[in-house]
């Protein structure tokens, strides 16, 4: 049962065995596993209840419902730059681009030596990302849904000799209407709005929509639920109070909110890791014009990736978006913005993605604010520079006429000539137009409470009864799209807490 703002009393209570906080990956996951065990689930979700029928491509209207603060959030540091999460039942699923990539067997490798233990190994996981992908039908796309764009990105890298790679995408019948992004108007995408939180309302889960959790209830040491209040999805505004107690609470609000959330009560202070650790995996967009038509629009985002270069730490992927997140993003205003609107026909957008070698930290602001503060490196910021010129120079290979490029002070080249021409040490780590929506590592997992926020059951080393299932708990950042590791550990927590909590009921 779905509940939202009318619904609740002026000091609404209620009691459950488990409440998840977020209704994104990792709680929906963790929520569908509990309640098809057999456990009373509540879900309080801040964003509001949007289905399929309701997405269309307008901007105005969709990141409003559908993206925190519609899209505004920003990470402070040398180059302040916009990071996106989901803020509606399902989460950032609903807004995401539909890759399933599990962690690498080498970033687990890491995991198992740095924590000193199998558990977060490829055997261990290996059971846990079968289900998820499962869960979320995780395939390869139907050749219909293939657009120009692509076609264009997977010659180029043949041309280039690079290693091209067709993603698996958690969809089921994707017909290429490139909407991810606001919403899947078709339903094909399996976000966990249409995946795990039917499944888990089916079992008789409850999700109390528009309720933003402000506070857990500790009694004793120990956590006993989450007070929240109503929030008017009209002004935003909060208004009434609503409690939640349960014999488990369970935080998925994403990698910034989690923090910001346990920050408030002083938690983590063995390792002092709370709010820490939060790497982004950082990219930027290269938006290359053709002189023909290519009809990007047609066709899903993001069917393939280069992974030539993996091994440094960059991924190139093709990432259109509707016609009114293009025009958003373009470095114009007013009239000008409308003639580059008029080759939209002829736009190939291309992402550039770096994995982290850096971290970063959440602290909480006024407000009831999160901020994040994140800078990348100089060796980022390089690995940047020199990914920019390779893919650049793939589009005018295959005959790109233009190339809008991510520097705030420099914002196109014509031809390979000026793309080789421009000067290095004239783009600085403040001229670069980063973007993020991968946020992971604030509380990380780990197997000592002096490295780490929780324990290897998720649980809060010095808050019992209080779990983190979310992109916080990893304890590095992955290299590649993180919803089905997010999920997959999920799965693995739900799993172990709902045998302690049948356990605890026979005794
Ligand atoms: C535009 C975009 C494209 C992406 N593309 C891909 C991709 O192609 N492949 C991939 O693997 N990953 C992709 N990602 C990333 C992926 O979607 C996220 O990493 C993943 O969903 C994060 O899961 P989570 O459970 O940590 O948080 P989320 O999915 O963000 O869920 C958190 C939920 O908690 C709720 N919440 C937060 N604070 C509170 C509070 N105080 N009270 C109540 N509720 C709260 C939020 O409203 C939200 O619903 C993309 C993300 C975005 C934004
Ligand atoms: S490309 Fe279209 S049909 Fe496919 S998942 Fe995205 S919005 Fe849905």
């Amino acid at each position: 049962m779905i509940f939202d703002h009318r619904h609740y009393d002026p000091e609404h209570v209620i009691d459950a065995e488990v409440v998840v906080v977020g209704t994104g990956a990792g709680g929906a996951a963790i929520g569908a596993y509990l309640a098809e065990a057999g456990i009373d689930v509540v879900f309080v979700e801040e964003g509001g209840y949007h289905p399929t029928s309701s997405f269309n491509p307008y901007l105005a209207e969709s990141l409003p419902r559908l993206w925190r603060d519609a899209g505004t959030t920003v990470i402070l540091g040398k180059s302040t730059f916009l990071y996106a999460e989901g803020r509606c039942v399902g989460g950032s699923t609903v807004i995401n681009g539909a890759m399933t990539y599990r962690a690498p067997d080498e970033v687990l490798e890491t995991w198992v030596s740095d924590l000193g233990t199998d558990d977060l190994g490829p055997n261990a996981m290996a059971q846990w990302f079968e289900m998820a992908e499962r869960d979320i039908s995780a395939k390869q796309q139907l050749p219909i849904s293939i657009g120009g764009d692509n076609r264009i990105m997977s010659l180029g890298a043949a041309r280039a000799g690079w290693h091209h790679q067709k993603n698996d995408r958690n969809q089921d019948g994707c017909v290429g209407a490139n909407n991810c992004i606001l919403g899947c108007v078709t339903g094909a995408k399996q976000s966990t709005l249409v995946s795990y939180m039917p499944r888990a309302l089916a079992a008789g889960a409850r999700c109390l929509t528009e309720v933003r959790v402000v506070g857990l209830q500790i009694v004793d040491g120990r956590c006993t639920g989450v007070q929240g209040r109503v929030i008017d999805p009209r002004t935003r505004k909060p208004s009434q109070r609503v409690t939640v107690r349960a014999k488990a609470v369970v935080v998925a609000c994403g990698a910034v909110q989690t923090p910001h959330l346990l920050l408030k009560h002083r938690i983590g202070r063995p390792s002092g890791q709370l709010g820490r650790n939060f790497v982004t995996h950082p990219n930027v967009k290269v938006l290359a014009v053709y002189p023909h038509d290519v009809r990007g629009w047609q066709g899903v985002s993001q069917w393939g990736q280069v992974r030539e270069f993996h091994k440094d730490g960059i991924i190139f992927a093709e990432n259109m978006v509707p016609s009114g997140a293009m025009a958003a993003a373009l470095p114009a205003h007013g009239r000008a913005v409308w003639r580059k609107m008029q080759r939209y026909n002829n736009m190939v957008m291309s992402g550039i993605l770096v994995e982290d070698t850096t971290t970063g930290v959440i602290r909480r602001g006024p407000f009831d604010m999160a901020l994040p503060f994140y800078s990348i490196t100089q060796a980022d910021h390089e690995k940047f520079l020199h990914a920019v010129r390779l893919l650049g120079r793939m589009h005018f290979d295959m005959g790109a006429e233009q190339l809008l490029l991510p520097f705030a002070n420099l914002h196109s080249v014509h031809n390979v000539d000026e793309l080789e021409g421009v000067n290095p040490t004239n783009i600085k780590i403040r001229h670069m137009e980063l973007f993020t929506p991968h946020l992971m590592g604030t509380a990380r997992m780990g197997a000592d409470a002096r490295a780490s926020v929780v324990d290897l059951q998720g649980e809060v080393w010095d808050l019992p009864g209080c779990y983190v299932a979310d992109a916080s708990i990893f304890p590095t950042a992955i290299g590649v799209n993180p919803q089905v590791t997010i999920m997959a550990m999920a799965l693995r927590m739900g799993a172990q807490l709902a045998e302690r909590i049948h356990h605890a009921r026979q005794g």
